[in-house]
């Protein structure tokens, strides 16, 4: 490979200096070759232009000093920890330099030899010192940097060391760096070139040239991540071709007079978004997303009924059974009295009974199919597959549509519309769906009952209890959720769902019904106790965050929920969902210690709003992206650079240079974009089909 000879791909360990020991610290870091050396980001920058006489250091300064060895020791602490004490001193006094454990720091200086140094000064019996302080330079004049970078680091690896090898790295290397930014972009942005850049990224002359390297290569990292979905985006709304599906005044009709109720303006234009879509001749590739409870099943079921009014089948996936049955109890609902063959497809079903469902799916017997996301896995083969909607589907990629596509014969793609009840910040949405247009639903269907949310210390779970044991008497029903499925030692005090089941059984709700769910628990026993719930058989459900999703029981509006700092603020919005379904108001009580400032501060902006794009932009502030989605399967990519918090002007200019250089040369012809071109292939090759499109 070309790249292998331009020395970038090296493994550090060649690099002069590094070695096979700090190679393998380095890989702890990430850090295997050269360019990922030269592309591993500072955290900040330390001052180091400014040494400090040692007379006018200040307790709680952080400051940059010099000064000569005067004294080294060691000592024993009475708790038995070793210290290394080295006293410093220039022409102006003196300063303690303090190691805990870490004994070899004394042997290496020696009385006479000049530390540059910093840290933060404290005072230790009425002396200033220094614990722990960070070697710049030894027996050298300071740095001729102004700025240093501060890495994030691992163990027995010291920061002088990972300085000193980016510089060699730099040194040598930095200039072959590929150039992927032509000319033309660099000046819009003013951008540095890839070389001046990275050494800015390491030492710049100031903290804000080290900001503007950083978003080049940030800028860099985005564009090409936007250009992979543009060209995804251009092939579906250019090259691919599906079938037309039309909604005329007459199909429209008959479609909306299923549903009990006006559609909310916010379910009317999403209805518009699709059917402009579908009459494309293009798959429709359309992301819905609104809160919970905001109508989206209706506007997904519109979709696949249009499919069916133009003699196409339809598909709903959902991502558990215990969805896949609910989504199929509301088509039920919607469909009593229509003609629309159906089935359910769930992993229940006896051999004899799923082979005749397979059969008629392929024959075209069956219009309407509803299953887990295991549809497509399947040997399920489709005779006029023409929409599929996926539910809660935070990945669906190009592979997965690869597969569906096989289940359709013919060169005709199916439509595909993916729902989520996330709402998603617009950066995130942007940088995992990127590929895909997007509605959304900001409002909620009128007559909504509201939900009041209210933080309470544990010590009043008690009272909490007793308002829970007042609404059941009243006919209503609850869920409490606890973070965790068994009690943990490691996590003392955290609520558990097997062990509190029985606890509020036995102890604190003798007289009523209580039941458990978890996600440990097999999927037919999950079903046999939500039915049970839904059909008011248990009083009060015990759960973990597995009732986050879509679940719907309206009859239940009290959620208490134990150790609510443990959730993420859009999980706990999500959680809050569902007890906001009836026509009684809700009741949240959020069951938390007061604890840090950020965990409170998380509480009060759930108990605050019940607008979850607010919450989901709190959530992705506060917690990052990677928390945002928890665990559940994201595709979020990763970006080294980028802060998805941060970066949101960064990110749409991005996007709109990606889809702007796209539609001009779909291919990447252009020699201008040949680095850019093969930067693609390797990130991304895999997953864009450069070759489907132009
Ligand atoms: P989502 O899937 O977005 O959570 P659903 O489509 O399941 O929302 O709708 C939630 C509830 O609101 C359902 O009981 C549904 O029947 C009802 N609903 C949906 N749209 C409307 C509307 N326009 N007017 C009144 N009720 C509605
Ligand atoms: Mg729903």
């Amino acid at each position: 490979m070309a790249t292998q000879l331009n020395g970038l791909e090296t493994d550090v360990q060649y690099l002069k200096g590094v070695g096979p020991r700090r190679a393998q610290l380095l890989r702890k870091l990430g850090i295997r070759t050269i360019r990922d050396l030269l592309l591993y980001m500072p955290r900040g920058y330390e001052d180091v232009s400014a040494i400090v006489p040692l007379a006018s250091v200040r307790r709680g300064d952080r400051a940059v000093v010099a000064g000569q060895v005067v004294n080294i020791e060691r000592l024993i602490s009475r708790s038995g920890k070793q210290i290394v004490l080295i006293l410093i001193g220039d022409s102006t006094g003196f300063l303690i330099l303090k190691w805990f454990d870490f004994t070899q720091v004394a042997d290496r200086f020696r009385p006479g030899q000049t530390i540059v140094c910093a840290g933060k000064v404290t005072e230790f019996n009425g002396r200033l010192q220094m614990v722990h302080p960070q070697i710049i330079a030894v027996d050298r004049e300071a740095p001729s940097e102004p700025y240093l970078p501060i890495y994030s680091l691992t163990q027995d690896l010291r920061m002088q060391e990972l300085r000193r090898i980016v510089r060699t790295a730099l040194e040598r290397y930095s200039h072959l760096l590929e150039e992927t930014l032509p000319l033309w972009l660099r000046q819009k942005y003013g951008f540095p070139t890839v070389d001046q850049a990275v050494r800015e990224l390491h030492f710049p002359p100031h903290p804000d040239v080290g900001e503007r390297a950083r978003r080049r290569f940030a800028y860099e990292e985005l564009l090409l991540l936007q250009i992979a979905f543009a060209i995804q985006h251009y092939r579906m709304h250019r090259a691919a071709r599906a079938p037309v599906i039309r909604v005329t005044e007459k199909i429209d009709y008959r479609i909306r007079r299923l549903f009990p109720f006006q559609l909310t303006e916010g379910q009317n234009r999403a209805i518009e978004d699709i059917v402009a879509d579908l009459q494309s001749g293009r798959p429709m590739n359309r992301l819905v997303q609104g809160d919970v409870g905001s109508g989206k099943t209706v506007v997904a079921t519109y979709a696949l009924l249009a499919a069916i009014a133009n003699h196409y089948q339809a598909a709903l996936m959902a991502p558990t059974e215990v969805l896949a049955r609910q989504h199929w109890g509301t088509l039920e609902r919607y469909l009593a009295h229509s003609r629309v063959r159906r089935a359910l497809l769930i992993g229940s079903r006896s051999p004899s009974e799923r082979q005749e469902i397979l059969e008629g799916i392929k024959a075209g017997e069956i219009d309407l199919v509803v299953g887990t996301h295991a549809i497509i896995q399947e040997d399920v083969l489709f005779r006029r597959l023409g929409v599929v909607v996926i539910d809660e589907q935070h990945k669906f990629g190009v592979r997965q549509r690869a597969l569906i596509r096989e289940k359709a014969p013919g060169n005709l793609e199916p439509h595909y519309l993916v729902m989520t009840a996330t709402p998603i910040p617009r950066t995130l949405t942007l940088t995992v769906f990127g590929d895909l247009d997007v509605s959304i639903i900001r409002d909620l269907p009128p007559g909504r009952q509201p939900v009041t949310t209210e933080v309470v210390p544990p010590e009043k779970v008690d009272e909490v209890y007793e308002f829970v044991r007042q609404k059941i008497r009243e006919g209503r029903q609850a869920y409490v959720i606890c973070p965790l499925v068994e009690e943990s030692d490691d996590l003392e005090g955290v609520a558990a769902a097997e062990q509190l089941q029985p606890e509020l059984a036995l102890e604190v709700f003798r007289d009523v019904r209580v039941g458990l769910v978890h996600g440990r628990m097999r999927e037919e026993e999950k079903e046999r106790t939500m039915e049970a719930f839904r059909a008011g058989d248990l009083d009060i459900l015990v759960a973990t965050s597995v009732v986050e999703v879509g679940v719907d029981v309206p009859n239940a509006t009290v959620m208490v929920v134990l150790n609510a700092t443990r959730f993420g603020l859009a999980q706990l919005h999500q959680l809050r969902g569902r007890i906001a379904r009836g026509s009684h108001p809700g009741f949240c009580f959020l069951v938390a210690k007061p604890g840090s400032q950020v965990a409170a501060e998380r509480l009060k902006v759930i108990a605050s709003t019940t607008d979850g794009f607010r919450i989901a932009e709190e959530d992705l502030r506060l917690r990052g992206p990677g928390e945002f989605f928890g665990l559940r399967q994201h595709g979020l990519p990763e970006l080294r650079f980028a802060n998805l918090a941060r970066d949101q002007e960064l990110i749409q200019a991005a996007r709109k240079d990606a889809f702007a250089l796209v539609e001009r040369d779909p291919q990447l012809r252009h020699p201008d974009l040949r680095q850019l071109r093969d930067q693609l292939l390797k990130k991304f090759g895999d997953r864009i089909e450069l070759a489907s499109v132009g």
